[in-house]
């Protein structure tokens, strides 16, 4: 078994394909010596070894290794022609750990191993800079005494023991800068650090190489398998055997003077996707120094530092003579930089992110990878990489994270801005955007302060469907309860709404009308911002900025059109929504939930009305009063999609959704129906439920008060006939909610087909038109070739399949959800991302069996999952006709699908 990979001087064992055995790192150090870029010679113990010491142990893997470690340092040395543990003529080594996908919870670097006093005296004498001999010391007891030995601090509010003394140091001395600090105070840190680590580990600090490096090795084999590593690979679904490699390289010193420096570069920018190699660099300074904040870094490139300098309110004058750029300050090193990243770009054909160092007017690489980058940067770097012929369509498909169009979709935070406020708590990242606005705690306060111009943010502990019309004036919604799933973030992702759910942390007091959020009490009216992609609260107004939906955006999703096999259909209750979501790219209404339009304006009345009708003919009267509201509705949206399908599901929720649950109302109601107070309440209670999920909804009202589904029907058909009349191309589907037998889906279709004869007779003309079903108890995919056998189509509703199948309720799960996650009993949250493993087969067989007994069968599904790329794939896997979600998801299911098809080719 080969352990062990060397490169150095033009020549590599790996290659840049090898990444599950040599990590992301060694990978590519191995592919840069392979295309002549300089990097310091080095080797790379594979992720292999690291499997083995997991399973056999300590004792096991030194005894497979250890000639080879011995080998490869010679390896180092023979390049290098200095000696590693030698006094006399020194090599230091950087060791860094580097699993096949990026793992931050992983070890960090530790540089300048192999360094002792005797070390320290010679490389003192030698470069004739003894700072740097033991600026250099200093800093490798630093690092390993944190990395290697466990003293670095785990919580953040936990002070560093390094830190501390130097804190102390530079207060006894009166300095401010690490910098300010002598030579002599380098060495006293050298000897109280190691005091420390004395201290702190029992044990004395070790003083030779090899030590040193074997302890290096194990603390990067060991920490693949500390809790933020494993935390962090639960949560990003990495798996447990992939193992970490270790990287081992010679030395090169940032911090040797003048003429030397360290620094991270982007070949494009990783914010906006611009085309500009843009990076930061600090001059006689050494690995983290660029990132810690201590001193101020500087840009790379002149244009960079200048667009720096203006937005720092910093002269031109200044900035020449301060920050000056490494174009200004070594122009040499700059020019070969631009050279190698340009080569570093073409070879990987995407954007490189890289770590420099130039010893002595000599640059290498430390490092290079496809860089991280914002949704917007995403595409403009795609599309720019196709127009210059570096990849193709399918691979800037491929190369899209279908979630990051999100961010593209709706306002953001101005970034500056956003840097400076200040977080007050945190929730679920329900509906995403970013609003800002001042706080009100009910729906027709909302109303009322939205129509006087003013911006709201509606804060509740939960929301229910009487709260619709105050968030769809809100900007956005901010709840204490509920899950991704709950009722507040359904509908503001259906509304675009940015919505912030389930923030535990703060304290609604309706009465009051204060909220309290990390000990700050805010009342009605106080100003808060709240970002729907992150779940931050933040204090105040905070500015934002619009999408720009044209130019490359467009671009992608022509390319996703072109693609894609399965088509996306949205979830949408009005004509605006409709529209909005057929400019993102539906082709079609998958699911209009009818009892939002119960809402609005004074329908409620009629609805209440309707429910509390003691017998089915004052039933028929309230139920006359909606038909032509509904019919109204139901026009507008036909027109709004005019050519493609309307899928409109009957009444769903259970009834007491709509009840007064107020006094004052129940009053309004009982005058309006000519009631006594006591007998409205009556009834209101009586429609109380223990469970009303599982209660008196869906089909079942339907069944037992037929009239309803005949007025939806015929508000249906009838809307159907007005709008062709009108010459709109419109494809009615009629969809029944919630079924578990076959004779409830078989007494629904009779109903509606019965009525819509009636109306055709009425009218002397016809409209083609479907019936299909939900499939969202467990029961109805286990029948679903009965089912079929009555239907034109199946739409799974997998919020509701899921909460049957699992027993979990949607509006209470948020409760153990994220400790489920925490815990590994559940990798993700089933009400976002669908369970393939067991909803995943009922879905499956459900398909299956339905197109078995009704070839005809088309298939859709039009729950949350419908806009969640993993389960969009799945959809695409099972051949489904299409995925239904909210408008703003339509570009994400967009391109996940097409991202489907050319992975399957
Ligand atoms: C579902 O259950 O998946 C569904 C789409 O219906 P609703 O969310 O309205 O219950
Ligand atoms: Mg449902």
């Amino acid at each position: 078994m080969k352990t062990i990979y060397t490169f150095g001087n033009g020549q590599a064992e790996g290659r840049a394909d090898m990444k599950d055995l040599l990590g992301g790192k060694g990978a590519n150090l191995a592919e840069m010596n392979l295309i002549g870029v300089p990097v310091p010679p080095g080797f790379t113990i594979t992720t292999e070894v690291c499997r083995l010491y997991n399973e056999k142990g300590r004792e096991a893997v030194v005894a497979l290794i250890k000639d080879d470690v011995m080998k490869s340092v010679a390896h180092i040395e023979n390049l290098t022609g200095n000696k590693f543990n030698d006094p006399s003529n020194p090599q230091l080594v950087s060791v860094r750990s580097g699993a096949p996908v990026s793992m931050p919870g992983m070890m960090d670097t530790v540089l300048n191993l192999g360094i002792n006093d005797a070390v320290a005296e010679t490389m003192a004498q030698k470069s004739g800079n003894p700072r740097f001999a033991w600026d250099s010391y200093r800093r490798f007891v630093q690092m390993y005494g944190d990395v290697v030995l466990g003293m670095k601090p785990q919580n953040k509010n936990d002070i560093d023991p390094f830190e501390a003394i130097i804190e102390e140091m530079k207060e006894k001395k009166g300095v401010k800068l690490d910098t300010e600090l002598d030579v002599d105070d380098l060495k006293e840190l050298v000897v109280r650090f190691k005091a420390a680590v004395k201290e702190n580990t029992g044990k004395d600090f070790p003083t030779d190489a090899y030590d040193q490096l074997w302890g290096a090795i194990y603390a990067v084999f060991d920490s693949w398998n500390n809790e933020r590593a494993i935390l962090y690979r639960r949560m990003n679904q990495i798996p447990e055997e992939y193992g970490t490699a270790v990287n081992v390289q010679a030395m090169v010193y940032g911090n040797m003077g003048n003429n030397s420096a360290t620094g991270v570069c982007f070949s494009r920018d990783a914010g906006t996707g611009e085309n500009l190699f843009n990076g930061e660099y600090l001059i006689n300074a050494q690995g983290e120094d660029v990132v810690a904040g201590v001193r101020t870094p500087q840009q790379i490139m002149t244009v960079g530092s200048r667009r720096w300098a203006e937005m720092q309110g910093i002269s031109e004058e200044e900035r020449a003579s301060k920050y000056p750029s490494l174009e200004e300050s070594m122009p040499e090193c700059a020019a070969e930089l631009v050279k190698i990243q340009h080569n570093l770009e073409e070879h990987y054909h995407d954007m490189q992110d890289m770590e420099f160092t130039i010893q002595d007017g000599k640059l290498w690489l430390l490092q290079t990878r496809n860089g991280k980058r914002t949704g917007a940067a995403m595409v403009k770097i795609a599309m720019d990489l196709l127009r210059e012929g570096a990849i193709d369509e399918k691979t800037v498909i491929k190369r899209m994270e279908p979630g990051k169009l999100d961010e593209l979709l709706h306002p953001v935070f101005d970034k500056a801005a956003v840097k400076s406020a200040k977080v007050m708590a945190k929730g679920l990242p329900a509906s995403p955007g970013a609003a800002t606005g001042q706080i009100v705690f009910f729906a027709d306060d909302a109303e009322e302060w939205a129509s006087r111009k003013k911006k709201v943010i509606m804060v509740r502990i939960e929301t229910s469907p009487e709260d619709l019309r105050g968030m769809s004036v809100a900007q956005g919604i901010l709840t204490a309860r509920g899950g991704m799933t709950s009722h507040a973030a359904v509908v503001a992702r259906g509304m675009g709404k940015c919505c912030v759910s389930g923030a535990g942390t703060i304290k609604v007091d309706y009465k009051d009308r204060t909220v309290e959020m990390n000990g700050k009490t805010y009342n009605e009216g106080d100003w808060i911002s709240i970002n729907g992609s992150t779940g931050e609260v933040y204090d105040g107004a905070v500015a934002t900025v619009d999408p720009d939906l044209g130019g490359d955006y467009a671009a992608v999703m022509a390319l996703a059109e072109k693609y894609s096999k399965m088509d996306v259909y949205t979830n949408a209750d009005s004509p605006r929504d409709a529209l909005k979501a057929r400019e993102l790219g539906a082709h079609g209404i998958g699911l209009c939930r009818t009892e939002h339009m119960f809402f609005e304006g004074d329908r409620i009345k009629a609805m209440r009305e309707m429910i509390i009708a003691p017998d089915e003919e004052s039933r028929r009267v309230a139920l006359n009063k909606l038909l032509p509201l509904q019919r109204g509705d139901f026009e507008g949206i036909f027109e709004a999609m005019d050519g493609y399908e309307v899928t409109i599901r009957l009444l769903d929720p259970p009834l007491h959704e709509f009840v007064p649950h107020q006094l004052e109302t129940m009053r309004e109601l009982a005058e309006e129906t000519g009631r006594k107070l006591e007998e409205v309440k009556l009834i209101c209670d009586g429609l109380e439920e223990f469970n009303p999920m599982l209660g008196h909804r869906g089909c079942r009202l339907g069944n037992t008060y037929p009239e309803i589904t005949e007025m939806q029907a015929r508000a249906i058909i009838e809307a159907a006939l007005n709008v062709k009349a009108k010459g709109v191309d419109v494809h009615p589907k009629i969809m029944v909610p919630l079924i578990g037998v076959k004779p409830e889906i078989q007494m629904q279709a009779d109903i509606i087909n019965e009525t819509a004869k009636k109306v055709f007779a009425e009218r002397g003309e016809t409209v083609a038109y479907k019936v299909g079903t939900m499939i969202e108890i467990p029961r109805a995919a286990l029948v679903a070739d009965q089912i079929a056998e009555v239907v034109d189509f199946f739409s799974f509703g997998t919020n509701d399949l899921t909460q049957m199948t699992f027993g979990y309720s949607r509006d209470d799960a948020g409760k153990f959800l994220s400790i489920y996650k925490e815990l590994g009993i559940l990798k993700e949250d089933p009400f976002q991302v669908l369970d393939q493993e067991g909803v995943g087969q009922l879905v499956e067989m459900a398909t299956r069996k339905g197109r078995a007994a009704n070839p005809d069968l088309n298939v859709g599904i039009c729950g949350e999952h419908g806009g969640e790329p993993k389960s969009v794939k799945f959809c695409n896997k099972l051949n489904l006709d299409y995925v239904s979600c909210s408008p703003y998801r339509v570009p994400i299911a967009r391109l996940a699908a097409a991202q489907a098809a050319v992975e399957a080719e």
